[in-house]
Parts: structure tokens; C-alpha cells; sequence
């Protein structure tokens, strides 16, 4: 058994913006169920103060960099027994608004000085120094707001090993040198091999150097970005630590007991593999509930994400308006939030036809589950994806994913050939072009298939019987631990 501290900045269900927090919450829990002590550790902003129950503060103390005393708080995961651990302090956390930016949109200002405080956090607990009495095995960092964590541990003789996961390459924590001097941090680490980064300050920088490993959430992901178009300028030193053994790729799971047909709470009618006729029922209310006509042969398309260009959502747009123009038997359901622009297309393309385009602007976890669960395809059709999620959602929804062949999508959707559809492995549509044209082409093979319930169905089958559970990720999670103890 192993102590690992899991720090991030979000986690379902107390704050999530994204990917991340899925991970954050189901990845811990996996892990204790291995039979690993897993803490996780996170900011205690308002909100999760308000989702969580029977909080304790369990210490108090004083970080380099800030003037006042921070609490640490104690909790458990809802609906686990995984403890989390927050950090209290109310000029940094106890804010409205999300994590990383204020209610308008716009990034909060001191992002750069709330998560050096985590940072700071972070490193008081892996030392335990936190008044905790507890010394993880492994610190787990995730993404920017994490990086400078082992960073400042670097110089720690009686530090735990270091990991830390890339979700995003493509958000990385880039402030001024103004910033660094704010910071009161060490002068060493303003350097090209530390955190320098062509005259500014990468948070994202500090983590790729002084970790022991990085992980990042799918193999082929951890190919691309060692290559310019992924890799945001710290490709050659991704490509570096690739060579010498010091990055991975390790497809996320996904959370089986809250993305299961089979029990969903959020789902009118439960099915699976083995009823995978009941899932049209969920799209009868799907359709009724979104107003659009009630229709059997009408392939109903899923959109769910966040509205930025890295998820593709102007091919989506502009490839549903033309097959609508053209008078394709098609409905489009969508829940998204996101840039202004994409959400000002989206309501053209709503008022355009208004009896086959559902549109919902915002956040809504249970509508999410009954898209899932009624439509028969979800549109992903993303520029870069680490991982995706919800490609893997719909696959256990019987959903067929319609993907563009980049990061996690190229290794979980399995696109129907005819030659894949033999080998009963074919489970989605994938193409590779980022364009409008060729996401055309691969619906266009989907409606053409949804005419033929039979074959349709077969794919249904083998997408919701495939295991995109986090047992094997989790198990490969335990043997990288082990793995880097050893060396
Ligand atoms: P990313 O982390 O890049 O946003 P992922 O596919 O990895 O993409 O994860 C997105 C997560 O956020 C999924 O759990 C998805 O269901 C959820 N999500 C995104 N937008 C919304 C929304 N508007 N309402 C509900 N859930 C959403």
C-alpha cells in the first residue's frame, strides 16, 4: 500500500469545469479501492464549502508568500470514503464565480498568487509539514495549477516521488515576470531550465521539469505532444523527457457507477447491452422534452461541451447546417456554454430550423445524462483531444461517437468500416481532415447506417460492451508508483 497525495483544482462533485474533476474524483476512488491511501487535495472555494457535509479543520498554518494563517480542512468525497483535504483561505477561495475565472468570464486577476498558495500548500503536505501526520509515498500533481508544487519540493531531501498528469496542454499557467517577483519565489527558478518560458512564467513549465514522471491522459496524446502542432512550445522538452522513459500515456476510465445505462438515476429508462431497444424510449422523452417532433427514424445527434475551439463546435455547426439545408431527416441536440460566438451560432442555427435544433446554453449534469441516453450519435469532432470523456460516455450509452481521429478519440472510437463492422470492433465514425467537408462525409455514413437497425444495433453492442472502466488505468496508475520508487 502506498500514500499518495492527489492535489488538483477541481473535483466532482465540488467544483468541475471540465475532464479534470471527473478524473479527480474517480481516479482517488479507484485507487482506494486497490487498496492505496489516497488523499485528495484540493482549494476549498465557496462552492464546494456549500456542497460538502461534516467538515473539520483539522490544521492551521503559515505559507511563504502570503501574510495570514491557512486552514486545512477535512472532509470525505460524496458519496466515498476518500478524504479530501482542502485548503481554507478565505481571500483566495471564498469567492462567487468558478475556479479559474470570475462570473463575467474574465480570469480572476490573482489567479497567479491563489494557485502559488496551493503550490505552497501542496508542498507543506508532502513533507508533512501541515500538522497532519501523514507523509505520502507519492505526490500526484494535475495540470498547471499544480506545476510549481514540485518545483518548490525539487531541493527537499525528504521528498515523496513526483508525478505529475498533463489534462490540457493547451491552458498553462503563463503570467509576467512582474508575477514571478510577486511570487517571492526562489531567483534559481527564473531560468530556461526552470521556469522561463520566452520571457514569461509557465506554472505548466515547472511541472514538466522537476517531476520524477508525467503522465498524460491518453497514449496517443502523449505522442502528439512531442510534436510543434500539439506541444505549445514545450514540445522539445517533451520530446526529451519521452526519450528518456519520463512520459506516458495513460487513458483515463470513466466512472461506472455514475455513467451506467443500467441504474442511471438521471434516465427514464434503464437498459444495456442486452436491451438496447429500451434506449429508444429515452429518445421518445428526449425528443418530446426538447420539443422537436417525436420520430423513430430520425437520427437524433448529441452535442455536449464546452463552446471553445479546441472541441470543434464551428464544424459541428456549420456541417449540421448544411445536411439540414439540404433536408437530411436529422435532429441536433445540444448543451453547451462557452465563447460568445459559438453560442450566438448556435441560436441562428436554432432559429433557422427551429423544429430540429434543441438548444440548451449552460451547465446541466442531469440533462447531460439524458442526452447521453436518448440521442443515437454525439458529435466530437475535436482539434485536439487529450482524452474526451464523453466519447466514452457515449459509448457505454450506446451512442455512437463521431470523432476526429486526435489524442483519446483516435484510441477509443473505432471507426465502421466495413472491414471493422466484420470484425466487431467497429464502434463509432471517424475522420481526420479539421473540416467542415469531411465531418459531412462520416454523417452522411451515419445516416446511411442508421437505415439498417440491424447493423446499427451490432455497433451499439460492442461500443457498450467495451470496458472503459478505471480498473486497468488504475492498475496502471499503481504499477507507475511502484515503478518510479524503484528507479
Ligand atoms: P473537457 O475536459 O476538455 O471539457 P471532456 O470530454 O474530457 O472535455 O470532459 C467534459 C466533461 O464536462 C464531461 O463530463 C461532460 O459531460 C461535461 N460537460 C461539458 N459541458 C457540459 C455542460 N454544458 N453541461 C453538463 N456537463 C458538461
Amino acid at each position: 500500500m502506498r500514500k499518495i497525495l492527489f492535489a488538483s483544482s477541481e473535483v466532482h462533485p465540488l467544483m468541475k469545469t471540465g475532464g479534470l474533476a471527473d478524473v479527480s474524483a474517480s481516479l482517488p476512488y479507484a485507487l482506494s479501492q486497490h487498496g492505496q491511501d489516497v488523499r485528495v487535495f484540493m482549494p476549498a472555494y465557496r462552492q464546494c464549502l456549500k456542497k460538502l457535509e461534516n467538515i473539520e479543520r483539522v490544521a492551521a498554518l503559515k505559507l511563504d508568500g502570503y501574510h495570514e494563517s491557512v486552514d486545512i480542512l477535512e472532509a470525505t468525497l460524496p458519496g466515498t470514503d476518500v478524504v479530501v483535504w482542502l485548503l481554507g483561505s478565505s481571500h483566495h477561495f471564498d469567492r462567487d464565480g468558478g475556479p479559474y475565472s470570475q462570473p463575467d468570464g474574465e480570469d480572476w486577476e490573482d489567479n497567479a498568487a491563489r494557485f502559488a498558495l496551493f503550490c505552497r500548500a501542496i508542498v507543506a503536505l508532502s513533507v508533512n509539514e501541515a500538522g497532519l501526520d501523514w507523509q505520502p509515498d507519492v505526490l500526484h500533481c494535475n495540470d498547471w495549477q499544480t506545476g510549481l508544487a514540485p518545483a518548490l519540493l525539487s531541493d527537499r531531501a525528504e521528498r515523496p516521488d513526483t508525478i505529475f498528469t498533463i489534462h490540457n496542454m493547451a491552458y498553462q499557467g503563463l503570467f509576467g515576470r512582474d508575477v514571478f517577483d510577486s511570487l517571492d519565489l526562489p531567483e534559481s527558478l527564473w531560468s530556461i531550465d526552470g521556469l522561463e518560458f520566452y520571457g514569461l512564467m509557465s506554472f505548466m513549465k515547472a511541472g514538466l521539469i522537476f517531476s520524477d514522471h508525467i503522465t498524460t491522459v491518453s497514449p496517443s496524446y502523449a505522442r502528439e505532444i512531442c510534436d510543434i502542432e500539439y506541444g505549445y512550445g514545450l514540445e522539445g522538452l517533451l520530446r526529451q523527457r519521452a526519450e528518456s522513459g519520463h512520459l506516458t500515456g495513460i487513458l483515463n476510465g470513466i466512472d461506472y457507477d455514475e455513467w451506467n445505462p443500467a441504474t442511471d438515476t438521471h434516465i427514464e429508462t434503464h437498459y444495456s447491452a442486452k436491451t438496447p431497444n429500451r434506449k429508444k424510449k429515452n429518445k421518445r422523452l428526449l425528443q418530446q422534452q426538447s420539443y422537436l417532433p417525436i420520430s423513430e427514424d430520425t437520427l437524433l445527434i448529441g452535442l455536449i461541451s464546452r463552446l471553445v475551439s479546441q472541441k470543434g463546435v464551428d464544424l459541428s455547426i456549420a456541417a449540421v447546417a448544411q445536411l439540414l439545408e439540404e433536408g437530411q431527416n436529422i435532429q441536433l441536440i445540444c448543451l453547451g456554454s462557452g465563447e460568445e460566438q459559438y453560442e450566438h451560432s448556435l441560436r441562428v442555427l436554432r432559429a433557422r430550423f427551429p423544429d430540429k435544433v434543441a438548444l440548451t446554453i449552460g451547465y446541466n449534469e442531469t440533462l447531460s445524462h439524458q442526452i447521453e441516453a436518448g440521442v443515437d450519435v454525439f458529435l466530437m469532432p475535436s482539434r485536439f483531444e487529450p482524452c474526451g470523456l464523453n466519447q466514452m460516455y457515449s459509448l457505454r450509452y450506446g451512442t455512437l461517437p463521431i470523432v476526429r481521429n486526435t489524442g483519446g478519440l483516435a484510441d477509443t472510437v473505432v471507426d465502421a468500416t466495413e472491414e471493422n463492422r466484420k470484425a466487431e470492433i467497429a464502434n463509432g465514425f471517424c475522420f481526420t481532415e479539421a473540416s467542415p467537408e469531411a465531418l459531412i462525409l462520416s454523417l452522411r455514413r451515419a445516416i446511411a447506417l442508421f437505415q439498417h437497425p440491424r447493423k446499427w444495433r451490432k455497433m451499439m453492442i460492442t461500443a457498450m460492451t467495451h470496458d472503459f472502466s478505471w480498473e486497468n488505468s488504475a492498475t496502471l496508475y499503481i504499477d507507475l508508483y511502484h515503478h518510479i520508487k524503484e528507479r
